[in-house]
């Protein structure tokens, strides 16, 4: 697992983490179905109300937690996110309502039975400061009764991955650790008796940007390996979509606005609320959601070194396209050819027109080619094999299809739910 951290020391953004995990279990480019996995967690009608007379904190809320999922709470500051998330543990205790963990009700169990199959994690995790990290992270375990040598080996291994050598950090004290160190130790303890279910409240809120990157992207990376049942809470959207396989818009009184994977609340958000809290660039990051591999590449027209300038012209006249694509001995794309460069002649062809730079692989994300097609002097971005061989052309007016067709087919998933709870409702009315 040192893997995990020496890799993840250069992501910046969210396309690192993708790329790095392949599409694991929270990539953003995932074809999988997070509600095809069994339920985890059934919140039934659950409520919280603090203040008797007052607005409930949390308002009769039924949600599902599949197995495996990242189910990423998010909404504005007051909404309810973190009294929905202590309900689940019964930090809280509901006011009314049943919580199914793994089809047992536990809504009436010892709050600590609970507790010991549930990891939770916060910000500003609240390491103990007179224990040693290794004390620490071995707290649940020694809860339970563990053995030193049994909690020992798991702690170490527990270190190991979230990418903290064990022989450096296990005697350390907090004190002595940075804050996204701190929070990895965090999470180490949560994991640290292998609950199948981790609670997370803005977990990552309390370091500065670039160390929350990197804890996001480490986290998904752990994650792929775990394959945790996650309830994740931020304030934050950008960190929701980054991190959910599914996200839950909530308004006030958690109330859930949107429940949906990320890809599909960015590309058809279904109120005002929604579209306001999302804010502009959802198009943008809508495109992390999908691949190279899935376009649908029109034929472009290349030339090779032994193209005569005569057959390149008549080649570029009869396509629709300002460039050609002049590819190396190997099949290698080299370089743009336009007019000009055809009717250049003091050169050899691959002597001429600007270099290709903008290159990306089948499995890169359609956000990937936008930022080659910016760059590139052809305004295209051109797909290669792992080899380094040419396999196409992405343009423009393609992406811009794509948007059209992602729009198009998240609006009519939402037709679809909403005629099929119509017809639900009006045969379950005439029933009554
Ligand atoms: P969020 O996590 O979305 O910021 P919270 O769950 O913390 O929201 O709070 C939801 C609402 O419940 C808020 O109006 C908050 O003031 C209220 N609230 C939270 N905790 C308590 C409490 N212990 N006693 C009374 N009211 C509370």
């Amino acid at each position: 697992m040192s893997e995990m951290t020496t890799d993840s020391m250069g992501a910046t953004d969210a396309t690192d983490a993708i790329d790095a995990m392949d599409a694991g279990p929270a990539g953003m480019v995932s074809d999988r179905d997070p509600t095809d996995a069994p339920v985890m967690i059934h919140l039934d009608g659950v409520e919280k109300i603090y203040t008797p007379g007052a607005d409930p904190a949390v308002e009769k809320l039924t949600l599902d937690i599949h197995k495996g999922e990242i189910l990423v709470l998010v909404g504005p500051s007051g909404c309810g996110k973190s009294t929905t998330l202590r309900l689940i543990n019964r930090m809280i205790e509901p006011t009314s309502g049943r919580i199914i963990f793994d089809g047992e009700d536990v809504t009436d169990i010892d709050p600590n039975e609970l507790r010991r199959r549930i990891g939770y994690v916060i910000q500003r995790i609240g390491l103990f400061p007179h224990q040693t990290i290794a004390e620490n992270v071995g707290t649940v375990p020694r809860l339970l009764g563990w053995d030193a040598k049994r909690t020992r080996t798991r702690t170490d291994e527990l270190l190991d991955l979230v990418g903290l050598d064990p022989s450096e950090y296990r005697d350390r004290y907090p004190k002595e650790l940075s804050g996204g160190q701190a929070q990895r130790v965090g999470v180490a303890r949560a994991l640290a008796a292998d609950p199948p279910v981790m609670l997370m409240d803005e977990p990552f809120g309390a370091v500065d940007p670039i160390t929350r990157d990197r804890l996001q992207n480490e986290f998904l990376r752990l994650q792929a390996e775990v394959q945790k049942t996650i309830v994740f809470v931020t304030h934050d959207i950008d960190e929701a979509v980054k991190m959910g396989d599914r996200i839950a818009i909530l308004r006030e009184r958690s109330i859930v606005a949107q429940l949906d994977t990320p890809a599909r609340i960015l590309a058809y958000p279904v109120d005002d609320f929604v579209d306001d809290f999302i804010g502009s660039g959802s198009t943008l990051k809508g495109l992390h959601f999908e691949r190279v591999s899935g376009l649908d590449i029109p034929e472009y027209p290349v030339v090779r070194r032994d193209t005569s300038r005569e057959d390149a012209r008549r080649l570029l006249e009869a396509s629709d396209n300002r460039w050609l694509l002049l590819l190396d001995e190997r099949g290698r794309p080299a370089r743009w050819l336009n007019d000009t460069h055809l009717a250049d002649t003091s050169r050899p062809l691959h002597e001429i027109g600007p270099v290709v730079r903008a290159l990306v692989e089948r499995n890169a994300t359609l956000h990937d080619a936008l930022e080659a097609m910016i760059t590139s002097s052809a305004g295209q971005a051109v797909i290669v094999e792992r080899d380094g061989t040419y396999a196409g052309v992405v343009q423009i007016e393609l992406l811009t299809e794509v948007i059209g067709r992602m729009r198009q087919e998240a609006r009519k998933h939402y037709e679809r739910l909403e005629a099929a709870q119509e017809s639900g409702a009006s045969s379950s009315g005439s029933g009554a």
